[in-house]
């Protein structure tokens, strides 16, 4: 394929999870390859990419309308003899192709998550106005032919770890949209971190859909899990913190609890969805455990990392929940007080299990006002730990600049934004905060010195 060298101007548009933001930066890395860069504004732009997420109810209507909103932009550019690529990618792609290549003529690719190391290929086809769909689950990762160049914003960076998942808990799109578990190889991971880590990167965020289950091969030989990859990444120079992100408690092994009260860097803050706390519903989401399974592993963690908090993701009426099921759930999060939660009313996905339920349907005003009162709790126990905070002095990794003049926006070990007025000049660096005020979402500080010993 010849290189050009005019820049071309991509706009690319990313809804839902940290794996989406992961493949849509690896599709500008792609891209840029191409020639293609990014900017800010679909305006007069070559390229569009939508990266959509199917976790939502009305998921493809919401794409359609944005469709609507982008498609005068391809129209201005074509009636000024431009030309203008119109793509929609991820999970919605995956699951809903063919209806967006009948309803929207005017877009020329449609593709999964699985295939967008294709691009140059599909590119070439759109160019020469061949439509394009693909939605294979190919036999060859994607990851072994990604650009070893990363799009790095910022002193933190996801690396995917494993991508798929086999759980098929009944209300998750995911087996279907992102295909069966796939665990990368400890080699191709330990390098991608290196390179990060070479641009700057202190903080590295492990990705998956189910990260606890990976089980990819070893550097020399046999299977490794989760716990020897944070071990290995933990000890690369230049690597201050480790996170990872999405876990199941189910595959909570008793080795990845130990390195929670071994691996300093591995942040004391892990996000555990439950869903819920009613051994009824989780039995009937597939989630395959107990609540009190969960409050065994958060009791472990809590024994091992005694200054550990949580976040964990709630679906509040879920067909078959009862007043009774949902107050188990009340009292599971009572139970875990957690720094932070994601909580979202039941929305049935087509063409999952959970979707052919007809019996015990919550009436969606319930489901509001359970979920209403769930939410209730939760701000009250972030806020309560957010203000035990104060006077504490965690180290602050600050990658950005805040809303108001000389403002840092930076995260805590606990991953809460914290706000200071500095100097830009820290933004990359991981710097002690002192807390001296604690909001519902965020904090605020003081820099008491800087790494050079200067107080500014
Ligand atoms: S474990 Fe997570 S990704 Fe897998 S099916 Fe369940 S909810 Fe979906």
């Amino acid at each position: 394929m010849e290189q050009t060298h005019k820049h071309k101007k991509l706009y690319i548009k990313t809804w839902g999870c940290q794996m989406n933001v992961y493949d849509s930066n690896r599709m500008v890395d792609i891209l840029s390859a191409l020639g293609y860069k990014q900017v800010n504004s679909p305006e007069d732009v070559d390229m569009i990419i939508l990266n959509t997420c199917h976790i939502r109810e009305k998921a493809i209507e919401k794409v359609f309308s944005e469709l609507g909103r982008l498609r005068p932009y391809k129209q201005a550019k074509e009636s000024k003899g431009g030309k203008m690529l119109i793509a929609v990618a991820g999970c919605v792609a995956q699951a809903e192709g063919d209806i967006i290549m009948k309803r929207a003529p005017y877009v020329d690719m449609v593709f999964g998550p699985q295939v967008y190391h294709q691009l140059p290929e599909m590119v070439l086809k759109a160019s020469s106005d061949e439509r394009v769909i693909n939605t294979e689950f190919p036999t060859i990762s994607k990851f072994d032919s990604l650009p070893d160049e990363h799009t790095i914003e910022g002193a933190s960076a996801y690396l995917s770890i494993q991508e798929g998942c086999d759980n098929f808990c009944t209300f998750c799109v995911v087996p279907y949209t992102r295909g069966a578990e796939y665990s990368r190889s400890a080699r191709e991971i330990i390098d991608e971190a290196h390179r990060l880590v070479d641009q700057g990167v202190l903080e590295i965020i492990l990705l998956g859909q189910n990260v606890n289950t990976y089980h990819g091969a070893g550097l020399n030989g046999g299977t490794w899990k989760l716990a020897n990859i944070i071990r290995a990444i933990s000890e690369i120079d230049g690597v201050e913190r480790v996170r990872y992100s999405t876990s199941h408690p189910r595959d909570m092994s008793d080795d990845l609890i130990a390195v929670h009260g071994e691996i300093e860097k591995l942040q004391p803050f892990l996000h555990l969805p439950v869903q819920s706390g009613s051994d009824k519903i989780l039995e009937s989401m597939n989630r395959k455990h107990t609540a009190d399974h969960y409050r065994e592993i958060i009791a472990r963690l809590r024994k091992v990392c005694p200054d550990m908090a949580f976040s964990s993701d709630y679906i509040i009426g879920f067909p078959g929940e009862t007043e009774e099921d949902f107050e188990a759930t009340m009292q599971l999060a009572r139970d875990v007080n957690y720094a932070s939660c994601y909580s979202f009313k039941y929305s049935s996905r087509p063409g999952t299990p959970a979707a052919n339920l007809k019996e015990g349907i919550v009436p969606d005003h319930i489901a509001s006002e359970r979920l209403a009162r769930f939410q209730a709790l939760i701000n009250e126990q972030q806020t309560a730990f957010n203000q035990t905070c104060i006077g504490r002095t965690p180290p602050i990794l600050f990658d950005r600049k805040g809303k108001k003049p000389d403002q840092l926006s930076g995260r805590s070990p606990y991953f809460q934004s914290v706000y200071v007025q500095g100097n830009e000049r820290l933004i990359g660096h991981i710097i002690p905060v002192k807390i001296t005020q604690a909001f519902d979402n965020s904090l605020t500080g003081e820099i008491e010195i800087y790494e050079d010993g200067s107080k500014d």
